[in-house]
């Protein structure tokens, strides 16, 4: 593949595989460094976000917790956070109440899912989406909850964190890439938040893709990690 020199007025070509994507480099012409990447993005602001959700299909099961933290710049803005439960259908089976800690009684209160992926959206604007296993699992259950409650909906670009990991620690069969395999190949601190619960799990993951973009040397706009989409509700 042949990418174009990212110095504003070089306009050197550098030419190379594709395996060179998330790999920095160097301007032959202009010695400038930068990531190689497919496509080029400027914005450096992101959403760390985790669901919790009654079970494992987008289509039958439903969200009862969401927690998010604003990644911007390469740091995690802990104070600008997203957090809420959200009231399903049907109660919430007890394996999953004792496995991420949630209640029914947690929930009884809660907006329902359709209206806290209104507010997630709102609050989380345009920026690109990053979540661990967001690929396969958390971007089909904002999908799949935008179907089931009719909202209207717009695509938004997404990180699977589990990419960082693949490009950190390679992809050879029986890397794993879970969470807890993560944390401790980092040497990340335990969080002092329930594991399980999606404020734990965003705590956690926040401070791993902090730890993978500084070892990976990628730029604050993660240039060189490949994206996928979901979708959100629009909200006026
Ligand atoms: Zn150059």
């Amino acid at each position: 593949m042949v990418i174009e020199c990212q110095k504003p007025d070089c306009n050197h070509r550098l030419k190379g595989p594709k395996s060179m994507i998330g790999q920095r480099v160097r301007c032959g012409a202009c010695s400038f460094e930068f990531i190689w990447a497919e496509r080029y993005y400027e914005a450096d602001s992101f959403v760390v976000y985790d669901l919790e959700t009654t079970g494992l299909s987008p289509e039958a099961d439903e969200l009862i917790q969401i927690a998010a933290v604003r990644y911007r710049g390469g740091r995690l803005e802990p104070e600008d956070s997203f957090f809420s439960f959200a009231r399903p259908r049907f109660p919430i089976p007890s394996f999953i109440e004792s496995y991420t800690g949630i209640r029914n009684a947690h929930v009884r209160e809660a907006p329902r899912p359709g209206e806290v992926l209104c507010r997630f959206s709102s609050w989380a604007g345009g920026d690109t989406l990053i979540a661990h296993n967001g690929k396969r699992f958390d971007g089909k259950f904002l999908e799949a909850t935008c179907r089931r409650h009719h909202l209207e909906s717009r695509e938004i670009e997404c990180i699977d964190s589990i990419t960082l990991s693949k490009m950190l620690f390679g992809k050879a069969r029986g890397t794993g890439h879970c969470l807890d395999l993560m944390k401790s190949r980092l040497g990340i601190s335990d969080t002092a938040l329930r594991r399980h619960d999606a404020r734990g799990d965003v705590d956690l993951l926040g401070r791993a893709i902090t730890e993978m973009q500084r070892r990976l040397d990628l730029d604050n706009s993660l240039n060189g990690v490949l994206r996928h989409s979901t979708r959100l509700p629009i909200v006026s």
